[in-house]
C-alpha cells in the first residue's frame, strides 16, 4: 500500500480564528484514510489552534514553517527547534524557496536547521528545487543534490531515514506553473538515488513530496508520477473545500 503526505502549508496566511473555522470545516468533513497522512503549516501564531485541532487524530499532524538553528538564546524573532516542539509541533519546514530565496538563507544554515529540527524531535521536510535560470541552464539536478547534501550534512543516517524531502521547482510556486509529473518523476528518481547512495536501503522508504502550483486538477496526475509520494501545498491550501478535495484525491 502506498503512504501518501499531503502538506498544507499556509505562508503568512490564517489568523487563529481562520485558523480554527478552517481546522473545524476540515476535521468534520475528513474521515481518516489508511494510506495517507495530512500535515499542516500554520504561522507560529496559530499553530496553537491546529495542535489542538488534531489532538485526537493519528493521521493529521501540526508543524512550523521554520525554527533557527539554535535551541535558545538572544535571537529576538526566532523560533527554537524544542520551543516549537513543546507548542505541539511536530514538524518543520526547512529549506523552503521563500527562505532561500526572499530572506537570503543558504545552503549551511538549512543544514544547520536539520540538525536543529533532530535534536528537537521534529522531522523536517527538507525542501529542494531550481530557479528558472538554473533549469534552463540544465543544472536542475546538480541544484537539487547539492541541496540535499547541504541539508543533511552532520545528520545520522538514522536520522535522515525519518525525514521528509519536498521537490519545489522554485519556477512553479505560487505561478500557476507547476512541473509536469515526467519533470517531476525525473527529478524525484535523482532525489532518490541521492538518498540512496546517502544512506542505504534506507533512502528507499523517505518521502519525497513534489510542490509547486498543486491544485485539485492537477494533483491526481503529479501524484501518478514515479516516486511521487505527496504533495506539499501552498495557496490551494488556504481554501478548505478545496484542499478537502486534494487529500481525498489519488
Ligand atoms: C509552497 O509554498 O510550498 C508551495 C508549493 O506553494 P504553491 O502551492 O502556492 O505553489
Amino acid at each position: 500500500m502506498r503512504n501518501l503526505i499531503f502538506a498544507a502549508n499556509w505562508k503568512m496566511n490564517q489568523a487563529p480564528a481562520d485558523a480554527a473555522a478552517f481546522m473545524r470545516t476540515f476535521t468534520d468533513q475528513y474521515a481518516r484514510q489508511q494510506d495517507r497522512r495530512v500535515l499542516f503549516f500554520p504561522s507560529a501564531v496559530a499553530l496553537h489552534v491546529v495542535v489542538q485541532a488534531v489532538k485526537e487524530r493519528a493521521d493529521l499532524e501540526a508543524g512550523v514553517q521554520n525554527i533557527h538553528w539554535e535551541d535558545k538564546g538572544a535571537f529576538t524573532g526566532e523560533t527554537s527547534g524544542p520551543l516549537a516542539r513543546a507548542a505541539g509541533a511536530r514538524h518543520v519546514l526547512v529549506g523552503h524557496s521563500e527562505r532561500r530565496h526572499v530572506f537570503g538563507e543558504t545552503d549551511e544554515e538549512t543544514g544547520k536547521k536539520v540538525a536543529a529540527a533532530f535534536r528537537a524531535g521534529l522531522t523536517p521536510t527538507i525542501c529542494v528545487g531550481e530557479t528558472l535560470a538554473q533549469r534552463e541552464a540544465g543544472e536542475t539536478l546538480a541544484v537539487v543534490r547539492r541541496q540535499l547534501r547541504a541539508a543533511v550534512t552532520g545528520v545520522e543516517a538514522s536520522h535522515l531515514a525519518s525525514a521528509i524531502v519536498a521537490y519545489e521547482p522554485v519556477w512553479a510556486i505560487g505561478t500557476g506553473k507547476n512541473a509536469t509529473p515526467a519533470d517531476a518523476a525525473e527529478v524525484h528518481a535523482a532525489i532518490r538515488a541521492e538518498l540512496r547512495g546517502l544512506i542505504g536501503e534506507r533512502g528507499a522508504a523517505v518521502p519525497i513530496l513534489y510542490g509547486g502550483s498543486v491544485n485539485r486538477s492537477n494533483v491526481d496526475a503529479l501524484l501518478a508520477a514515479d516516486e511521487v509520494d505527496g504533495v506539499l501545498v501552498g495557496g490551494a491550501s488556504l481554501d478548505a473545500e478545496q484542499w478537502l478535495a486534494i487529500v481525498r484525491s489519488a
